[in-house]
């Protein structure tokens, strides 16, 4: 943080020490004087299990004084310590009651504050034990890390004068469930399921809305999956019983997934893969070992284990990383099928022409569902850059998420129309609309085949613009297909994948390689290298990144790559000499002024780059509403933009692109997004420079309208939805999107925005 002032390296990096050797030195005072604080707080959170020792004088100590130390407390000393206790306090019993808790999330932040807050003045010694292990009441970290759920009966024990009181206070705090309102005694461990919650029937005609996550059109009868949440919660064997019970349920799950994985080129063969290694994630299994060890059943310590690492998921930034939380829950079904004597794959009965309404569904339940008997997908939550979403994209299903509760209100059978262009679910429809609803999925599959047809060939509007139809990426095999998908070119390499779940970042020479592979299955097409995305959410191992209170507004980005200048000095280098039929165009994500700008093309000019050679060009992404704002600036330093709709929006709208409670509300078509994408289009265009969209928008034939008439005409999208997203372009034309657009850009909400383009559409 002192930018090195003040401190003296004895060695250079790389160089071979040895230990003793003198590797830096510091100037104190400059330290002092420069450095924010030098106050170290020491929390000690566990008081009666350690203590502090040889405890110095307060005041000014010299170096290498010690200041105090820290020793476990022996339980022979705890022992001791409790016969010291005055007598009365020896003579108090200790009490404990049982306790169902009411609270709607289990002991969180709040209720634990409140807790403790609660028995503050009390004089009594308060502990909760749950689930094999007990939290002291003055610990929230503690108290919350009991992992508790509405429902869970926890012990709550306590000792000391006000013993009694404090029991009344504390079952006071934990069970305020509404009169009348009981919990059911199996719910230990189960989150109360919302999908299993009875509802209101929906009544016919009702049109929900929700976001579409996979194209196309499905009509068919309700099929309701009710997720099942069973667990053995009730210990049934001894410890090693369990333990033993537990790993004959994962191997069987491991052969079953083993041979899925063996599947090569089946859909959900990498799927397969991933939920092998998570299986053998230590933190899973070993977790689950050690609640086995406590006396939890093989089946709940499995749910718990599972639980936590979810939760640590949930915590990340990153929409993907906290996707693959569906990931964890599917082999978590899959073992606990096993344990209770079924197959390790689920049976699902299907009528014909199903249309699957849950809560969310797991990318191994799409992949067990007959595809021939399912006409579509409407999930209450879900996210539309989930697994699964991707998963109903390859089978060619279309999916609807987002839909809200009022999806699982829908009773088993009713007849419905499923609209994942449109983004609608229309409940029990009139016999008319049903029939017209017919006759438009019979267009779309002659349309289908005809798409798939003239997928390959170039894309020209109505009125004879031609689109640039270009793939996103992420590794030579995705290369390879987006070429036989009609893309013109690669439009987004993420080069992210090279650099993740690995110990250290590749060399030059496993850079170059993997970019070579990417070129040659592209031929002579165009290709854009986005240089590593990385950062805060998406941490990198051999990274090293200080904890970010708000990773997605961090050191992400080129940020990281220039504060990390080796790793972007090398990615810069490989990219330099890959030799591609056209110039390799490469581009900075998380761009935010124009300094960074000028440090890429200092460290691309140390390299030996000359501005003048055609060989390499350099690009931003415009993904900030700062670059957005800024666009007349950049578009005098770099020879292309393309805009990354999903963090733009993300960054203009203050939400989340991956919290599923606003998954309903974050939509790209906002006014103020669309307004930055005309602003960044008019800049490149006065500048001469070329402007691509490559976030989700681009696939998205809602969109597609908007950024016509914005002025867009490079788009960069999944290669699956190539086909689709040309045929819908080749029947619109640029005068009328124009209109559309400007229209679009007075509006004050996206739901105005989806209606204006729906009727569009429509028309
Ligand atoms: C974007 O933000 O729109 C984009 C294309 O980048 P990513 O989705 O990889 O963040
Ligand atoms: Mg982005």
């Amino acid at each position: 943080n002192m930018q090195g002032d003040g401190f003296e390296a004895h060695v250079q990096a790389g160089q071979k020490v040895e230990a003793g050797q003198l590797l830096l030195s510091f100037d104190l005072e400059k330290v002092l004087r420069g450095a924010a604080s030098l106050r170290t707080p020491v929390l000690l959170l566990q008081s009666d299990s350690y203590s502090l020792q040889r405890v110095c004088a307060e005041g000014v100590v010299s170096f290498d004084e010690v200041i105090f130390e820290v020793h476990r407390v022996s339980k022979d000393e705890q022992a001791g310590a409790a016969a010291d206790l005055p007598a009365t306090e020896m003579a108090e019993e200790s009490h404990s009651r049982t306790v169902v808790i009411g609270l709607k999330h289990g002991i969180h932040a709040r209720p634990a504050a409140g807790l403790i807050a609660a028995i503050k003045e009390l004089d009594a010694r308060v502990s909760l034990a749950y689930g094999g292990q007990t939290a002291d009441l003055r610990s929230p970290v503690a108290l919350m890390s009991l992992s508790t759920e509405r429902g869970a009966r926890v012990t709550v024990n306590a000792s000391g004068p006000d013993a009694l009181r404090a029991l009344d206070v504390v079952a006071a705090g934990l069970e305020p469930l509404a009169d009348g309102e009981t919990v059911p005694e199996e719910q230990e461990h189960d989150k109360p399921d919302a999908a299993n919650e009875p509802q209101e029937p929906i009544p016919a005609g009702t049109v929900l809305r929700a976001l579409p996550a996979s194209p196309g059109l499905g009509q068919g009868t309700a099929f309701s999956l009710r997720q099942s949440t069973s667990s053995s919660s009730v210990s049934t064997g001894t410890p090693e019983e369990e333990r033993d019970a537990l790993d004959a349920a994962v191997e069987r799950v491991r052969a079953y997934l083993s041979e899925l994985a063996a599947a090569d080129g089946e859909t959900g063969a990498d799927i397969a893969r991933a939920h092998l290694a998570l299986l053998d994630d230590p933190l899973v299994v070993d977790r689950a070992h050690e609640l086995v060890e406590q006396g939890l059943a093989a089946g709940a310590a499995w749910q718990r284990a599972v639980k936590d690492a979810i939760t640590m998921l949930s915590r990340l930034e990153d929409p993907r990383m906290r996707e693959r939380a569906d990931d964890l829950k599917d082999i978590d079904l899959r073992v606990q099928r096993v344990l209770v004597g079924e197959d390790p794959r689920q049976a699902f009965e299907l009528p014909h022409q199903a249309i699957v309404l849950a809560e969310n569904l797991l990318p191994s339940q799409l992949l067990e569902m007959d595809r021939s008997r399912l006409a579509g997908i409407c999930l209450a939550a879900g996210g539309v850059t989930s697994h699964v979403a991707i998963l109903a994209i390859a089978m060619n299903v279309p999916m609807l998420v987002a839909a809200g509760e009022q999806v699982l209100a829908i009773e088993a059978g009713s007849d419905l129309l499923l609209d994942a262009e449109l983004g609608e679910l229309e409940v029990g429809p009139q016999a008319e609309a049903a029939e017209r609803f017919a006759a438009r999925i019979d267009d779309a599959k002659r349309l289908g085949q005809m798409e798939a047809g003239a997928a390959r060939q170039p894309c020209f509007t109505r009125d004879d613009v031609q689109i640039h139809i270009h793939a996103n990426i992420a590794s030579a095999a995705d290369a390879q297909s987006a070429v036989e998908c009609g893309a013109e070119g690669c439009g987004l390499l993420r080069t992210e994948f090279l650099f993740m779940d690995r110990v250290h970042a590749p060399d030059l020479e496993e850079q170059l390689r993997v970019y070579r592979d990417v070129s040659s299955a592209l031929g002579d097409r165009s290709l854009v290298v986005r240089t590593l995305d990385a950062g805060g959410d998406k941490p990198i191992s051999y990274i090293q990144q200080a904890p970010e209170e708000n990773p997605a507004l961090g050191v992400r980005g080129i940020r990281l790559s220039l504060a990390h200048r080796g790793l972007l000095e090398t990615q810069l280098q490989a990219l330099l000499q890959l030799d591609h039929p056209q110039p390799v165009r490469v581009m900075i994500p998380m761009i935010s002024s124009v300094e960074e700008v000028e440090e890429v093309k200092d460290v691309l000019a140390r390299l030996g780059f000359d501005a003048s050679d055609a060989q390499l060009k350099l690009g931003v992404m415009i993904e900030t509403p700062a670059a957005a704002l800024i666009s007349d600036r950049l578009s005098q330093m770099v020879d292309f933009f393309s805009i990354g709709t999903n963090d733009l929006a993300q960054y203009t709208l203050c939400m989340d692109r991956g919290e599923p409670s606003l998954a309903r509300s974050f939509d790209t078509l906002h006014p103020a997004v669309l307004r930055l994408i005309r602003q960044t289009a008019k800049a490149a265009d006065r500048a001469g420079v070329p402007v691509a969209v490559c976030g989700a928008a681009a696939g998205d034939p809602v969109a597609a309208p908007l950024l016509l008439g914005l002025g867009i005409r490079e788009l960069s999208m999944p290669a699956g939805l190539i086909a689709r997203q040309k045929a819908h372009l080749r029947k619109i034309s640029t005068v009328e999107c124009e209109e559309l657009a400007s229209t679009a850009l007075e509006l004050g909400s996206a739901r105005a925005v989806r209606e204006l383009v729906r009727e569009f559409l429509m028309a």
